[in-house]
């Protein structure tokens, strides 16, 4: 009886090719892997709830005081990105005055830019 106890790690089966070589196959345009997953039935209704009258007009806002974050943060993605009005309910008006003030408070530091990925 001769058993042979192989102490060692099987992983030289999975074999890496590393591809960065510029290999001759040219500038081929190969079928793009991934892509995005959309195509979901419904995906929105994540941020803000629909309202069909703007915020700033119910409350009778006229100017967007920039300094309030808070309020603006309600109007601004994660990212830092400004959500658009169709999404937060809010006016023409009050989503051009918004976007001033969004701009200013991030002069001031007062709101992030858009990270940068
Ligand atoms: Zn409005």
């Amino acid at each position: 009886m001769s058993e042979e106890t192989t102490s060692k790690a099987p992983e030289a089966g999975a074999t890496q090719a590393p591809q960065g070589a510029a290999g001759p196959g040219g500038p081929g345009g190969g079928p793009r892997p991934g892509g995005r997953p959309g195509g979901g039935p419904g995906g929105r209704g994540k941020f803000f709830r629909r309202k069909k009258v703007c915020k700033f007009c119910t409350e009778k806002i006229d100017a967007i005081p920039y300094r309030d974050v808070r309020l603006l943060q309600g109007f601004v993605a994660e990212r830092g990105k400004i959500v658009p009005r169709r999404l937060t309910g809010v006016c023409t008006t009050h989503q051009r005055r918004l976007t001033r003030a969004i701009k200013q408070a991030r002069n001031i530091a007062l709101l992030p830019f858009a990270t940068r990925h």
